[in-house]
């Protein structure tokens, strides 16, 4: 299918897009990456008259430190971030993450920031960002706010933006030192999770896990590991409280198995992995 006819406007400024979205509201969509709205767009899921093409804004393409938290702009792309320098000294769970989101060509287009407004219960993103307790930024004409990434992401696909706001940025807490472990299920390598568990060390026993792919939205949750087996009875509370949903590319009970046998794991090697 192809989409609908709409207007494509390449704003100068960040004060020209956010006038753009105050302009058209809900009949306009931003455009990053596109490597999620495109395939929107051609199956009709969603029918914009106007996109604002952010994807060149240099003010938008940065990586900086935002007092003790890293902040990475809305125009950068899931690559640049992956390369960056310092990123395995400051950010281990990403360094970790990111080579599991989609391709090589994906990640040279796609951002960020677009892979957290996009919102898809499955990515990776989200669910390192939710798992470390960062923030989203948001902007618009009214002014600026920053959100928790726990408060942000309202369910699959469903996030708390409103129409006229610009997502311009995502920051990540500094965890330098921090013992860290990532893995998901996939049916091939790049392809989105169809479960994903990170775990980030926090003291001792005390161990902070993300999950991805069975709930609605990432689920981010405290265990302490007091014991052996500690772990998988965890897991195996978690599995039910989060019950995990159908879809064509598992079965909520899958989901739950899979998270059952893979959770402990990743604690595991978190709890192994040297600082
Ligand atoms: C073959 C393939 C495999 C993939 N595999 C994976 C995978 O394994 N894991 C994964 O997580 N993703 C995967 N993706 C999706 C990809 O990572 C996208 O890059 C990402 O989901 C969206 O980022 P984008 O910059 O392309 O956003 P776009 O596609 O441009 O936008 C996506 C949505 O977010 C909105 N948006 C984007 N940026 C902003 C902003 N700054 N402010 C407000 N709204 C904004 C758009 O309006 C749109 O609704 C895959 C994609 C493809 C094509």
């Amino acid at each position: 299918m192809k989409p609908r006819r709409f207007d494509y406007a390449r704003p100068d400024s960040v004060a020209e897009a956010l006038a753009l979205l105050a302009e058209h509201g809900e009949e306009a969509k931003v455009l990053a990456g596109g490597q999620s709205l495109m395939a929107m767009l051609n199956l009709r899921l969603l029918e914009p008259t106007v996109l604002v093409d952010i994807a060149r804004l240099a003010e938008l393409d940065t990586i900086k430190m935002a007092g003790d938290k890293v902040e990475v702009g809305a125009a950068v792309t899931q690559n640049r971030f992956k390369d960056w320098p310092e990123l395995s000294a400051k950010l281990p769970l990403l360094a970790k993450t990111l080579p599991f989101v989609g391709h090589f060509q994906t990640r040279n287009k796609g951002t960020v920031c677009g892979s957290v407004a996009h919102a898809d219960p499955s990515s990776e993103i989200p669910l390192a960002l939710a798992t470390l307790g960062g923030e989203v930024v948001l902007r618009s004409h009214r002014g600026t706010r920053t959100m928790a990434a726990a408060d942000f992401q309202r369910g699959m696909l469903t996030t708390a933006r409103q129409d006229d706001e610009l997502i311009t940025a995502v920051r990540f807490p500094v965890q330098a030192g921090k013992r860290v472990a990532f893995r998901e299920v996939a049916r091939r390598h790049g392809d989105f999770a169809i479960i994903a568990v990170a775990a980030s060390v926090e003291s001792g026993e005390v161990v902070r896990v993300g999950i991805g792919g069975v709930a609605d939205r990432p689920a981010v949750r405290r265990i302490i590991i007091d014991g052996p087996g500690a772990a998988k009875s965890a897991f195996e509370a978690l599995a039910w409280e989060l019950e995990g949903y159908d879809d064509i590319h598992a079965s909520a009970r899958l989901r739950r198995d899979l998270l059952r046998r893979v959770g402990p794991a990743v604690v595991e090697e978190a709890l192994q992995c040297a600082a």
